[in-house]
């Protein structure tokens, strides 16, 4: 019996070593791993640039604490915000942490113009920000926050797609709309570029600031850096994690000066946030997202990869009812229930993962090659064909 809390219902398989793609199970078995820790793994498992930082930095020094000068994290920080919209970042362990800082950034904006009543988050109705107790009722979803009271008070929602509402559940008491570009535990669905132009519009017009959480479809995942610059607007705030740590925990959260203005020495902090280790992994895998070439080449698998998928959409209608994402953030929306789908994909050697309203969910690593989605394909297209419907 194991003696871990039950608040996971774990597949029976567990892995003795990963390489790039490939995850070894403890029985021996090979599986392609689309799940790749949640879109965590942005270079694969055992990538021999990130072993070679992590094991080069954790010969010098771990951890010092922030009361020091550290700087890998001075120079990561310099890296993102030369090529993002920040000015400024603040590091984190997790994308719930980074997000909550975003929270408490938007406030404490307010707070510092004299506004502190101006404090709520307007956020998405079943969108995730993660499971801190702020985060799980800015989700606004029933099931996440159950047994969790009292609630934590400060946030609205909206349905996804509603524009009425959304306009109208802005109020005088309003600091912030967060929203997740792409929506990734919600079912990978896609904000419409003109959407988020929309937001942004919105956004300068009642003077309120923009969150994207780009947790899940940041850094490359989606094609390009962020999600949002498909639709070429800037947001005030975004918190990352995943994608950036390539498997190492990291949290971030990037912002524009005029917001970062409102962070004073004492206003928030971490003991581990932005610790040398983390920040040398880091740095190693900007290396690779930065190279020339990087970013489109996910663009043009990822576009390979969707030509296919709904190639095979066309072929089984009854199964897959619609392929949904950007870039290596790719959803399968069937017409049933998808647990007995992945378990097939499984059997067949393909890992990959649930998100909710029926959808399979497709996280090759960023730097998957051709060879690798083919194989995905031809697993997919037999899991089809074996399905009765
Ligand atoms: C995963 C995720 C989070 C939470 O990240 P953790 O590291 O699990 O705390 C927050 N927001 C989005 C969009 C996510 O996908």
């Amino acid at each position: 019996m194991s003696a871990l809390v039950k608040n996971y219902n774990r597949r029976r398989i567990a892995f003795k070593k990963g390489k790039g793609s490939f995850l070894y199970s403890t029985t021996g078995k090979k599986y392609l791993d689309f799940v790749q820790g949640i879109a965590v793994n942005s270079l694969g498992h055992s990538n021999s640039k990130l072993i070679k930082a992590i094991q080069k930095q954790s010969k010098k020094v771990w951890h010092v604490s922030n009361a020091f000068v550290i700087p890998e994290g001075e120079r990561l920080a310099y890296r993102l915000k030369s090529k993002t919209f920040a000015d400024n970042v603040i590091f984190q362990n997790s994308g719930a942490e980074a997000t909550e800082a975003a929270i408490k950034i938007a406030r404490r904006y307010f707070y510092s113009l004299g506004k502190p009543n101006k404090n709520r988050i307007l956020c998405v109705k079943n969108s995730f920000h993660g499971r801190t107790l702020a985060t799980i009722f800015a989700s606004g979803s029933k099931k996440m926050t159950e047994g969790f009271g009292p609630r934590v008070n400060g946030f609205d929602h909206f349905d996804f797609g509603n524009h009425k509402s959304l306009k109208k559940k802005i109020s005088k008491n309003t600091a912030a709309i967060m929203v997740e570009p792409v929506m990734g535990e919600g079912g990978i669905k896609v904000i419409p570029h003109w959407c988020l132009k929309e937001l942004r519009k919105i956004c300068n017009k009642k003077k309120i600031l923009l969150i994207l959480d780009e947790v899940q479809c940041g850094v490359g995942r989606s094609g390009k850096f962020f999600a949002f610059e498909y639709a070429n607007v800037k947001p005030d705030i975004v918190p990352i994690a995943k994608g950036i740590g390539g498997g190492f925990p990291i949290g971030a959260v990037l912002m524009t000066k005029k917001v970062a203005s409102c962070m004073v020495p004492g206003s928030h902090g971490s003991t581990f946030g932005g610790n040398p280790l983390a920040m040398s992994v880091g740095n190693a895998v900007l290396d690779q997202i930065f190279k020339k070439g990087f970013l489109k080449n996910i663009q043009k698998i990822s576009k390979y990869f969707h030509k296919e998928l709904i190639k095979i959409k066309n072929d089984y209608p009854k199964i897959i009812k619609d392929v949904r994402g950007l870039g290596l953030l790719i959803g399968l929306k069937l017409f049933n229930n998808q647990t007995n789908f992945i378990k097939k994909l499984e059997n067949n050697k393909l890992l990959t993962i649930k998100a909710a309203e029926n959808v399979v969910r497709i996280l090759p690593p960023l730097n998957v090659s051709k060879i690798e989605v083919d194989l995905a394909i031809k697993i997919i297209r037999r899991v089809c064909k074996q399905t009765k419907v």
